[in-house]
Parts: C-alpha cells; structure tokens; sequence
C-alpha cells in the first residue's frame, strides 16, 4: 500500500479548486455509489462532568458551558431513541459516553447491554467511549459492536495545542486494541482549531498511512461553544471545508467519509459540494452530543432534491453475531491503565479553566 508523506497530500489539497473536485468524485465513483449516504444518528449516553481537556469540548468539566450533565442513560431509553432513530430511516446509532477511558464495572456492562440490544434491532452501533484496552475491545466485539469512534483530532504536532490531559499516541494504542478485534474503526479530525492547513494534511496523513485504513473517518468542523478555550475562533469557510473532504475522499479511497459537527453552518448547496466531493456519510437529528444539527426532515427535503437514497445497514461490512452476556468469552479482567497524563500546559485552556473556576466561585 502507498505511503503517503505530508507534501503529496499538500499538493493535492492546493490543486485548483474544480481540479480536485473533479479528482475526488472520479475515485468517489470509483469506490462508492455516489447517490448513496449512509445516515447516523447520535445518543449521548452520558453527557458532560469529564475530566479531559479538549480545547473545542463544552462536555469537559473544567470548562463552564451550558451543557446539562446527565449519568449514563438507562438501556430502555436508549432502545427507544434507536428505534425512533431507525423509523426515520437511520441506519447507524453512536453512542457517546464523555469519558476519559473505559473503566470495567457496572457502567460499561450497561454499555455492552446497550450495545446488545441496539444491534438486535438490526442497527449499526458505534460507541465512542474514550481509551480501551485490548479486553475491552474484545467484549464490545462479542457484545456486537459494529465500529469504535476514537478520533485523532489533529497532526500530531498540533494534537499538543488541543488536549494536555492525553497523548497522541494513547489515541493510536486505542486504535491498535480496536484493530485487534474484527471491530471497524472510525476515525478522523476538527479543522477549524486554529491549526494550519499542513496540520489538516498532517492529520490526514496519519489516518491514510493506517493498515488498513480506517472504514469512516469523520471530518467535523470547529462548533465554537462559548466557555471552551476555542470559543472566539471564527467559521470554517466552506471552501476550504470541500477541499477537506475532497483530500480526504482521493487518500482514503475506501473510506466513508462523513460530515460531522458544524453541518448546521453550511447551506444546502454547500453541503452538496461536500457529497460531490465524496462525503458520504452524515449525522442526522437536531443535536450531535452537544451541539445543534440540521433536522432530520431538512436532510429529508435535500436528498429528495438531489436524488440520494440513504445506505442500509451492513451494506459495507456484515452484521456481527450478539453473544449474550452469560455466553461470553471475554470477561472484565478489572484493569486500571496508566493512560499518559502529559500535563504540558495550553494557554488558552487553562484561560478557560480559571474562567470556569471564577464562574463557580460567584454562582456559589
Ligand atoms: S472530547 Fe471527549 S474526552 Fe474530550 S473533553 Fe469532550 S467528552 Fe471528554
């Protein structure tokens, strides 16, 4: 498989616009039905009060943003929103936990559970839960876990400006344990974080040097939410946004490529540039985690209009078996991982963290 280096995937983003444009619908159609997206829908099955750092997170405690916490969702409850999401023709649910790692006890049995039980209802499931170990992996994939969401968010070099509290490379032992098991993996970025465009392509390098590479990589674009340390940073402009995607879409031939947060800031005719790119993958309902979404019925109204059909379930790879709890193989081994602490310091987080310590201080 090629090796792809920084300036190659540079050369490809600066090409002329329609030139790169042209380039990623022709390995689009190549790889894809174009006139097909696959719809997700995600469920924050525990939301805000974590204890990670992430510069563009409302969820992080430290910082303060009108996030609602909640604990993690009953199994029922979840059931539910799945199924509400799969009568309006949804095919994939992720489940989000705002954890730093998964822990064994309790909490990540009622995840398998609901892992179990969205799966039965003939729905892809993703979780993205945090860092995992090999045997944690493992147990999600006996539970039926159709992908693990566990995104690298940046370049390497620019991973540093983000997050202080983890390590690039506890991103990539995580991706490794997902690997381990016949779990597909969903990975991709933010851009709009204040990172250059070799950061973007830095990013990108790293996903596309994957074997294999990863089956859906998720190109978000920054959501500024007031409180967290990325809060003044302006709008990705929807130019640079296509030329994303379409970069993506050339190095990552295979891959479903999917808009994520900030759809909600770009017009129907933008986003439709994106699909023409070759982003064939969208987040559908009024929230994603935290953060506002377009309507289901908007999408609805736009696929119509351009002739889209959304992707049924395990089209691109084949359901897994449910083994019940009681049957299964993997049992919790009560592991405690030193996950890395860099504990370096990022200016504008730790402006961020005393705001939020002062706006605790007064509402007292
Ligand atoms: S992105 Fe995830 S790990 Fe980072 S602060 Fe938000 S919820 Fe926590």
């Amino acid at each position: 498989m090629k090796t792809w280096t920084t300036e190659e995937i540079l050369a490809i983003y600066h090409q002329p616009f329609f030139d790169l444009l042209y380039q990623a619908a022709t390995v689009h159609r190549e790889h894809h039905d174009p006139n097909k997206i696959q719809v997700s829908s995600l469920i924050s099955v525990k939301t805000g009060g974590c204890p990670e750092d992430c510069g563009y997170c409302p969820q992080a405690a430290r910082y303060h943003t009108e996030v609602k916490i909640h604990d993690l969702l009953p199994v029922h409850q979840v059931k539910a929103q799945a199924l509400r999401a799969k009568s309006n023709g949804i095919s994939r649910v992720c489940l989000g936990a705002a954890w730093r790692n998964v822990k064994d006890g309790p909490e990540f049995d009622q995840v398998l559970d609901m892992v179990r039980e969205v799966t039965k209802l003939d729905m892809e499931v993703c979780c993205t839960l945090g860092m995992l170990t090999e045997n944690q992996a493992k147990r999600l994939e006996e539970a039926g876990l159709y992908a693990y969401n566990h995104n690298i968010d940046s370049s390497e070099e620019y991973y540093k400006e983000v997050i202080s509290t983890r390590a690039f490379e506890d991103r990539l032992e995580t991706i490794d344990n997902v690997r381990k098991t016949s779990i597909t993996l969903c990975s991709g970025g933010i851009i709009g974080m204040g990172e250059s465009v070799e950061d973007r392509c830095g990013m990108l390098k790293v996903l596309a040097n994957m074997t294999p590479q990863p089956e859906s990589v998720p190109i978000n674009a920054l959501v500024a939410v007031e409180g967290t340390p990325m809060e003044e940073e302006e709008p990705v402009n929807i130019f640079e946004f296509v030329r994303m995607v379409a970069t993506a879409r050339i190095v990552l031939p295979k891959t479903q490529v999917r808009l994520s947060a900030g759809r909600t800031e770009f017009s129907k005719e933008g986003q439709t540039l994106c699909f023409f790119a070759g982003a064939n993958s969208i987040f559908a309902g009024d929230k994603l985690l935290t953060t506002p979404n377009p309507d289901v019925n908007e999408d609805k109204k736009l696929f119509d209009l351009l002739g889209i059909i959304p992707q049924s379930p395990f089209e691109k790879h084949p359901k897994r078996e449910v083994v019940e709890k009681e049957n299964a193989q993997y049992q919790p081994l009560g592991e405690n991982p030193k996950w890395t602490r860099p504990e370096h310091t990022i200016e504008r987080n730790e402006a961020a963290k005393e705001r939020g310590k002062r706006f605790k201080a007064s509402s007292k």
